[in-house]
């Protein structure tokens, strides 16, 4: 790790070359990228703020995904991990997060060559140019990148050569309001609302049962959480369970016989199934637009076929989906589309009203490019507000961006990748927690 060198400069060049590439995130993605780096003898460091690695999947870690081990695990890290006698898994089956961490990130993370270049509660929460705010140019490519980041001791800042940015969404939610900004009167009933995927059949069930429950969004997250509900209405009496979404349609989530990813399209009918049977009442067409406390109940209030509606709840779970955190990333020059915030090259490849998750190109360095030379945002978080990341496409944008990095420009414009083809991404963008991942 180099701290920030506050003595007089030697020839920027020549001190970039000294510096290691920073890795932001030690999720899937920030591993494997990790690993590709390494495996190129190219100094890297990861920055991870939980205190282990695949901290964002740890928190939804009873959820079962919808790929098979045969699509989750990175190539190259797949090559690193077999040489020290790991095998992978049945490769056929789904696991849960919590496995994903447990057989496959951990695992990769103790690594002999990545142990060592792993920093866990270390949170980046700023990056820029040494010296340099964005509206300076002048040799700016040939400036050490700077990350500012909080730790236990308190406040540091680190050099780096190159940034790649695999902090994914995770932590920042979108708003419940329907207008995107934060929803109005939300300290009041801020207790009673808890993020995406709670474990509410283990771990949270004590908060979830004989209450009732309203989850808002209408993608997976939603109906996992919403299955998890209705298994617990049958268990313990008085849970009831609301499912709120703003669209008119009731069902977004894949039930396709289309979908590839069986266990997701399995997820879909079973809601549909728990709708039929009234387990779960659906509230259609309702925009939130602002919350407050009412006789030691939560009200939301919204606008519903023209008129103002309010609906009255104990617990509310926020399954809205995601979005970049952009604050930490002011200082650098960034070129986003202005729907999904991905960047602007990969925006058309991943829009959710053309392609569906199998129909993504394989893309690398060249469509991740930004106008900060030596930056990139990669994995969950590349794909801005867009619902449809799957893994398999992340280890191979990671793939090309460690070979562009190499000065390999051979490897890393020839991308490939087979997804498997899904019936479900083509939702629209206005219900984009109604996407294959979210
Ligand atoms: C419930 C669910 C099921 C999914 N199922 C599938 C599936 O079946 N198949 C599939 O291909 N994809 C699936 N996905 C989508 C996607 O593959 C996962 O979200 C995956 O975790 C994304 O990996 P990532 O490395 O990009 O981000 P993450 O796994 O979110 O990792 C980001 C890491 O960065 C850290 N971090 C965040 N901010 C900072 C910061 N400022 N400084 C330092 N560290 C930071 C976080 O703590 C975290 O460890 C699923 C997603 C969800 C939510």
């Amino acid at each position: 790790m180099t701290l920030l060198d506050l003595t007089p400069r030697v020839a920027t060049s020549d001190r970039l070359s000294t510096l290691p590439v920073v890795v932001i995130g030690a999720g899937p993605i920030g591993l494997a990228a990790a690993a590709h780096l390494l495996d190129r003898g190219i100094d890297v460091v990861v920055l991870e703020a939980g205190d282990s690695v695949g901290a964002s999947i740890r928190s939804w870690g009873h959820t079962r995904l919808f790929s098979p081990w045969k699509h989750l695990v990175d190539p190259t890290a797949r090559r690193m991990l077999e040489a020290s006698g790991w095998e992978l898994r049945d490769p056929e089956r789904a696991p849960t997060g919590a496995e994903l961490v447990e057989f496959y990130l951990e695992p990769l993370a103790a690594l002999d060559p990545m142990a060592s270049v792993i920093r866990t509660d270390t949170r980046v929460i700023g990056v820029t140019r040494e010296g340099m705010d964005r509206t300076r140019s002048r040799a700016r490519a040939a400036t050490p990148f700077a990350l500012r980041v909080a730790t236990d001791s308190g406040i540091e800042e680190l050099s780096a050569r190159a940034v790649i940015d695999a902090s994914g969404t995770y932590s920042t939610p979108n708003s419940l309001s329907s207008n995107g900004l934060g929803l109005l009167g939300f300290e009041e009933i801020a207790d009673a609302v808890t993020p995406a995927l709670p474990d509410v059949l283990g771990r949270d069930v004590a908060q979830f049962a004989g209450r009732h429950t309203t989850v808002v969004g209408a993608g997976h997250s939603a109906a996992n959480t919403l299955l998890g509900l209705a298994e617990l209405a049958r268990q313990e009496p008085g849970t009831t369970v609301t499912w709120l979404i703003r669209n008119a349609q009731a069902v977004r989530v894949s039930s396709s016989p289309d979908d590839e990813l069986a266990d997701r399209a399995r997820l879909g009918s079973r809601v549909d199934q728990a709708v039929a049977a009234g387990t779960v009442t659906v509230i259609d067409g309702f925009e939130i637009i602002r919350a407050r406390r009412r006789d030691g109940h939560v009200e939301l209030v919204g606008h519903r076929r023209g008129e103002i509606v309010t609906h009255a709840t104990d617990l509310v779970v926020n399954a809205t989906g995601f979005r970049p955190d952009l604050d930490m990333l002011r200082e650098i020059r960034l070129e986003l589309d202005d729907i999904v915030e991905a960047p602007k090259r990969l925006a058309p490849l991943i829009d959710p009203n053309v392609h569906s998750c199998g129909t993504v190109e394989p893309h690398g360095f060249r469509e991740l490019t930004h106008p900060e030379n030596g930056f990139f945002i990669v994995g969950m978080k590349s794909y801005g507000r867009a619902p449809t990341f799957l893994l398999a496409t992340g280890y191979e944008q990671i793939r090309s961006v460690a070979a562009w990095l190499d000065g390999d420009l051979a490897s890393a414009s020839q991308v490939e990748l087979v997804l498997p083809a899904t019936g479900v991404c083509s939702t629209d963008l206005a219900g984009a927690a109604g996407g294959c991942c979210s």
